[in-house]
């Protein structure tokens, strides 16, 4: 169990900048963002491909890809700053207080070691355990993900489960350590869709059971809806929308926020139809000026086109955009 205190965010980050360097200057992939989540909450975090969801989980767990690097602002674990730290303490970081899930399960597990040898080796890195000791968590830990007679099965090698079961595998080797945090990225996208619901309900069950707060990345608005407390909708490198789950998916108010909502199929009713956003996520050489998302936006009016709308406290909410701070405008 975590001994953080209940009123302190397990994770906070705060004006964060992440810049990929060109030849043609620093293109801003996420152009300060702030957010926390606290101890035992799912935080949602969605949005379009290229909207700088995945680069956030990336700068979050320390393994952005050159050429991307922070370029200001802070992320802390716990009250401890982490994204100014070496890589070696960084993978400390990873391994003992922050868990990854990521869409394959292959990128996680060593096809060529038995799933019991790399749970045990996790285990043993960060926790004083002995062999046996070790082994006898990792079933329990197999136990808890729902891998039927875990005490056969842990000798198993990766290729011998299926994709669902190897998620399983996944999920118990990002708790091994008891982390603080688990990031998740796109957990159930490669899964077969009858498994997907299982293993977000899976995710969400153990880390509610062992407080640990969730940061859930997914394009999926229908798996945020299932599974997040809070919601930050992402476009274009910056949060436009942020708040409680039932508030965002029940009454969206940034324009691009409902279009998400409204390709959700079960918030759909028989009359209405799934409707897509029209155009597409701008690319970040070229981003427009003032709102990134007026080429794309039914509301749009004059101010959108020349001011960039910053986040404004709207209730339990933050919303980026005119029509709350310029409504007699926009009318
Ligand atoms: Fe649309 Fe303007 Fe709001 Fe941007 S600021 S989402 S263009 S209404």
């Amino acid at each position: 169990m975590t001994d953080i205190p209940t009123n302190e965010p397990v994770l906070s980050v705060r004006d964060l900048h992440v810049d990929f360097s060109t030849r043609r200057g620093a293109l801003k992939a996420i152009d300060g963002i702030s957010f926390d989540i606290a101890p035992g909450e799912v935080l949602g975090v969605v949005g379009e491909s290229g909207a700088g969801k995945s680069v956030t989980g990336s700068a979050v767990v320390g393994l952005i890809e050159p050429p991307g690097h922070i370029s200001g602002g802070e992320i802390r674990l716990a009250g401890r700053r982490i994204d100014n730290l070496g890589a070696e303490e960084m993978r400390r970081v990873r391994g003992k207080e922050i868990g990854m899930i990521f869409q394959d399960p292959l990128t996680s597990l060593n096809p060529l070691y038995r799933i019991g040898d790399q749970l045990t080796e996790t285990i043993r890195t960060h926790l004083p355990l002995s062999a046996r000791a070790a082994r006898a968590r990792a079933i329990d830990l197999l136990a808890d993900v729902g891998i039927p007679a875990p005490e056969q099965r842990i000798d198993s090698y990766p290729h011998e489960f299926s994709g669902g079961m190897r998620q399983r595998v996944v999920i118990a080797l990002a708790l091994a350590a008891e982390p603080k945090l688990v990031v998740a990225d796109e957990p159930t996208t490669a899964l077969d869709v009858s498994v997907q619901a299982q293993i977000i309900a899976l995710i969400k069950k153990l880390c509610a059971e062992r407080g640990t707060a969730v940061m859930l990345v997914t394009h999926d608005m229908g798996v945020i809806a299932e599974t997040a407390d809070q919601v930050a909708v992402m476009y274009a490198g910056r949060i436009v929308e942020k708040g409680p789950v039932a508030d965002i998916i029940g009454r969206p108010m940034h324009p691009y926020a409902r279009g998400l909502m409204s390709a959700i199929p079960s918030l759909v009713s028989d009359a209405d139809r799934l409707v897509q956003i029209p155009g597409s996520m701008p690319r970040l050489a070229s981003l427009p000026d003032g709102c990134a998302f007026h080429p794309r936006c039914d509301r749009c009016f004059d101010i959108c086109t020349t001011l960039r709308p910053e986040p404004e406290p709207r209730g339990a909410r933050r919303v980026a955009c005119h029509l709350y701070t310029h409504e007699e405008m926009a009318s």
